[in-house]
């Protein structure tokens, strides 16, 4: 039996990342577990019946400002560039979202271009302001243009996502969608943007094609760490789940996704098409835009939040409030006990709403802690 010297819990992109760092720069011997079926954690796409390459976990368009992040993924795959946009369903158009110039004419076109010279009195052309910087303007007609933007964008698609009214929600979390201060309709205005020409699972496998790294699907992450006792370990799952839940239960969001197929080449102008209105699910995401492969059938995923139970759904989004961080800080004190012996990292490890680029960055910064066996560094 191999004795490995570090036990990955989760093969998604933050225990890949380590895990081939470990590997490659250290030489270190890697067993890294998932408990799924299949690698790279919520980035896995596979091919089904239309063809359709389907990111199974929802979309996932990668974007990021960071070169070092850029250089380090490009080693493992090729690219599609691709730059996300999205359109939202609002009074029956489909519209820009981030809300920019466009939407803003399409939806208050009588007081579009006093809008449009308030807004930019205030800010520079071409910003992405967040919404409630909006609401505090003390420009009565900047706020109030604050509180279209969240009744149009973001109320009713809050409130499905997090099952909580948008004034509960968290600032970081809404400031994740700002409002752009030009005809700009990407969603990301990061430098690097781009798919994986072939997949994000073709990609994660290939993380994991390094000598040193052997990876076990369908394993149990506890079950492996208590095998392999002499190794120390990496968790990237939810951080309660390692303490067995015993302060309490970390609220996490869950989705679900009808698969449709369409006999359709295309049936949507975008990838994904947001509905903050009353229909039952939060979007609608066309994978076929995702690649470049031809196909004659489209595949769409409709989505649907729900809440996390444990055992039932998957968790996929920290939900973050008062009550989750001073639970969460908690937990944090706990998993400090433990290093060097465990480490937590990745979006659920570290309880934080990472996107693909963050994950990957933290990880890349945590490897010189891990191998030296000190405390980490504080995510940003
Ligand atoms: N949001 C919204 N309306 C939209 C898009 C986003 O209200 O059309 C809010 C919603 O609360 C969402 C958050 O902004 O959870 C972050 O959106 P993002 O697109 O970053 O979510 P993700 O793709 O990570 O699910």
């Amino acid at each position: 039996m191999t004795a490995y010297d570090w036990v990955v819990v989760g093969a998604g992109l933050t225990g890949l990342t380590v895990a081939e760092q470990l590997a490659n720069g250290q030489g270190a011997r890697v067993l890294v577990v998932d408990q799924r079926t299949h690698i790279g954690g919520n980035i896995y796409d596979e091919v089904d019946d239309n063809g359709v390459l389907v990111h199974k976990y929802g979309p996932h368009a990668f974007h990021t400002g960071s070169k070092p992040v850029w250089d380090y993924l490009s080693r493992f795959t090729e690219w599609m560039p691709y730059e996300h946009r999205v359109l939202a369903s609002i009074e029956g158009k489909l519209l820009p979202v981030p809300y920019n110039f466009t939407t803003l004419e399409a939806l208050l076109p009588a007081r579009a271009e006093s809008l449009k010279a308030a807004l930019l009195a205030r800010h520079v052309p071409g910003s992405r302001v967040p919404v409630l910087r909006l609401l505090e303007d003390t420009d009565p007609q900047i706020a109030e243009f604050g509180e279209h933007v969240l009744d149009v964008v973001f109320r009713g698609y809050s409130a499905k996502q997090w099952g909580r009214p948008v004034e509960e929600l968290d600032r970081g979390v809404m400031g994740r969608v700002p409002v752009v201060l030009s005809y700009d309709d990407r969603y990301f205005r990061d430098e690097y943007q781009a798919i994986p020409l072939d997949g994000y699972t073709a990609m994660a496998a290939r993380m994991a094609d390094v000598d040193g790294v052997t990876v076990a699907l369908g394993e149990d992450g506890h079950a492996a760490i208590a095998a392999n006792p002499r190794a120390r370990a990496l968790w990237t799952g939810p951080v309660d789940s390692y303490f067995a839940h015993e302060h309490g239960h970390l609220p996490y969001r869950s989705l679900r996704f009808d698969l449709q197929t369409r006999d359709e080449r295309r049936v949507q102008p975008v990838a994904q098409v947001n509905y903050p209105g009353t229909e039952p699910w939060t979007r609608i995401t066309e994978h076929a835009h995702f690649s470049p492969r031809a196909t004659l059938r489209t595949t769409l995923g409709v989505e649907y939040s729900e809440t996390h139970v444990p055992g039932v759904n998957e968790p996929f989004y920290p939900v973050h409030d008062d009550e989750s961080r001073a639970l969460h800080k908690v937990y944090q004190a706990a998993c400090r006990e433990l290093e060097p012996k465990v480490y937590f990292a990745g979006r659920l490890g570290d309880y934080r709403y990472y996107d693909m680029h963050q994950a990957v960055g933290r990880a890349l910064q945590l490897v010189p802690s891990l191998v030296a066996g000190t405390a980490l560094p504080e995510a940003a």
